[in-house]
């Protein structure tokens, strides 16, 4: 996970698919945007309708984040204001 010379990305990404080029605020996203095993032992990727289907959001650098949980996240760090998700540059 080091080097990321690719240029598909707009930026540098957090968990970024090298099949679909999506980025993914969180490892259990990225897992989860994931399905079948492709015969060339690569895992295929949900489209962008079914990632919107189950209300996934991209977040300001179009990252997708799943906003039910991050409402939990939220919760749980309620120390933390809502604007820990702010701009990254
Ligand atoms: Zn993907």
């Amino acid at each position: 996970m080091t080097g990321y010379a690719d240029t598909r990305f707009k930026r540098r990404p957090r968990f970024g698919c090298s099949m679909c080029h999506e980025d993914f605020n969180s490892l259990n996203l990225f897992e989860a945007h994931k399905t079948d095993t492709l015969p060339s032992g690569d895992r295929d990727c949900m489209s962008t309708q079914d990632m919107l289907d189950k209300g996934w959001k991209q977040n300001s650098l179009g990252r997708w984040y799943d906003p039910a949980h991050a409402a939990e996240v939220r919760q749980a760090f309620s120390a933390f204001p809502d604007d820990r998700t702010g701009p990254e540059r």
